[in-house]
């Protein structure tokens, strides 16, 4: 795929259309995903145009894991989610990218995959926002914590 058809490359109105910029994570950026259904629904997209997860370099891979495991670890905990799904597919965006879905076992699909079919649950732009820093303090406490264990 040439990246100019790419919108994870691109960050064009597509993207925009189906996510928010987050942050910046090491290898990574993250985005909320507009549709709220399962509420926290957030992608992870690896920052260069790589289809598979073994074009990675083996360091690439190495900072791309943690970045998924702090992301879902902050998800999880502040949405109180009982599971987090790692969803990996790509057939028509191939930019390497993975789906993190906080899963409720009295919400939509518990026991089954998260699906894109069902009616969107949409915020208002206030509610975005205050979602976003959210999960931005959180991932400033994280790093916190990180910073005294590792002390
Ligand atoms: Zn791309």
């Amino acid at each position: 795929m040439n990246t100019n058809d790419c919108f994870y490359c691109t960050k064009d109105e597509r993207l925009q259309g189906l996510m928010i910029k987050i942050c910046d994570m090491p290898c990574a950026t993250f985005y909320l995903f507009k549709d709220q259904r399962y509420t926290g629904r957030c992608v992870l997209a690896f920052n260069d145009h790589k289809e598979e997860f073994f074009e990675l370099t083996q360091e690439e891979r190495s900072i791309f894991s943690e970045s998924t495991a702090t992301c879902a670890r902050v998800l999880k905990d502040l949405f109180h989610a009982d599971k987090i799904n790692y969803a990996v597919y790509g057939d028509l965006g191939s930019h390497f990218h993975v789906h993190l879905v906080p899963k409720f076992k009295d919400g939509p699909e518990w026991g089954g995959p998260f699906t894109d079919t069902n009616p969107k649950t949409l915020l208002t732009d206030e509610a975005y926002d205050a979602r976003i820093q959210l999960i931005k303090d959180a991932l400033a406490n994280s790093s916190r914590t990180y910073v005294r264990l590792g002390a």
